[in-house]
């Protein structure tokens, strides 16, 4: 079977993404969020992006606008012809159980269930469906018009057929398919990533040294572009804190209180990055964008 109704649970950063790659690929997408205004708004911010960075005229732009077919608060309305459901809801384990619950009885039988989870694996979820076979992750990077490749990871009772349907459908909507082959905490690049992140968090609370300069040490150190500090203010700050936030639940370790509670001061204050013109830099014309960034 091929897909062609896609439903993306959650329009916020990733999810409006998700849908619009989805729609603008050809495929009718419906999107279900809790707000009908915040996901319309979110999606017609993509065209600034898309223009900018696909080079699309505004009728290419609508064009894909057009194929969002329903953008609704009803989830058994938003789920009642789709043949693939990609969940983009918060990175809460609560939210998501009842998410998975509820959708279990209202998604006909044909449907495939996929989580876009940034932090939990295939088989913490895949205890709240009714089809073990038809569950699996689809993992973005933000920004998947540009960064596009998604990660996919099912649990050992994932149908091959489904999981491989899943890799097709990855490439009819652009992506590279990164296949992953055993379930991993934060699939392949987060497990690379994340320790990094992780450890300039922390040496920014406890104040070991300041975001600016630990970006500045690893990016001429490693001649890397970009510095941890950097990619948490593209990325936004609501996941990393969610994810502080759980890791302090499992662990109960001080220090992911510590870099929760600096991240929470941040996001209360509307700092959450890149998209609110405020994170740990400035924009649109940040700090590193200065010459001088990286030689005093
Ligand atoms: P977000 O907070 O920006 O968006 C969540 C959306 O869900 C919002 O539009 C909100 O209105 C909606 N929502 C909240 N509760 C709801 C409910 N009960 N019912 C319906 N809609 C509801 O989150 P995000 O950053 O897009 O992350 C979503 C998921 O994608 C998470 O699982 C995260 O781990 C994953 N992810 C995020 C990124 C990233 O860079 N932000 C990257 C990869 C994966």
């Amino acid at each position: 079977m091929a897909f062609k109704n896609i439903t993306v649970a959650g329009a916020g950063v990733l999810g409006s993404q998700i849908a619009y790659q989805t729609a603008l690929s050809g495929f009718k997408v419906t999107v279900y969020n809790h707000h009908v205004d915040t996901a319309q708004r979110r999606l017609t911010a993509l065209k600034e992006d898309y223009q900018r960075d696909l080079g699309l005229s505004d009728e290419e732009f609508q064009a894909g606008m057009d194929n969002i077919v329903n953008i609704t608060t009803d989830l058994k309305e938003a789920v009642q012809e789709a043949d693939y459901v990609i969940e983009a809801l918060p990175e809460s384990l609560e939210l998501k159980e009842k998410f998975y619950t509820e959708l279990s009885e209202v998604a006909p039988e044909k449907t495939i269930f996929a989580s876009n989870s940034s932090s939990f694996v295939p088989s913490q979820l895949v205890k709240y469906v009714d089809r073990p076979a038809k569950y699996l992750h689809m993992h973005f990077a933000n920004k998947i018009w540009r960064f596009n490749v998604a990660e996919i990871m099912g649990t050992d009772q994932t149908d091959p057929a489904v999981y491989q349907e899943v890799v097709d459908f990855a490439r009819q909507i652009k992506m590279v398919p990164i296949e992953v082959h055993k379930e991993q905490h934060g699939y392949v690049l987060n497990a690379v990533l994340m320790p990094l992140i992780g450890s300039a968090m922390q040496l920014w609370a406890k104040g070991v040294s300041d975001p600016h300069t630990i970006d500045k040490d690893w990016m001429i150190s490693t001649n890397s572009p970009m510095g941890p500090f950097m990619i948490l203010d593209m990325v936004g700050l609501r996941t990393p804190l969610q994810m502080e936030n759980n890791l302090y639940a499992a662990t109960h370790e001080e220090i992911h209180k510590q870099v929760a509670d600096k991240l929470k001061a941040m996001v209360d204050a509307g700092h959450v990055g890149q998209e609110s013109g405020q994170g740990f830099y400035h924009y649109p014309h940040p700090e590193f964008e200065d010459p001088s960034f990286l030689r005093a």
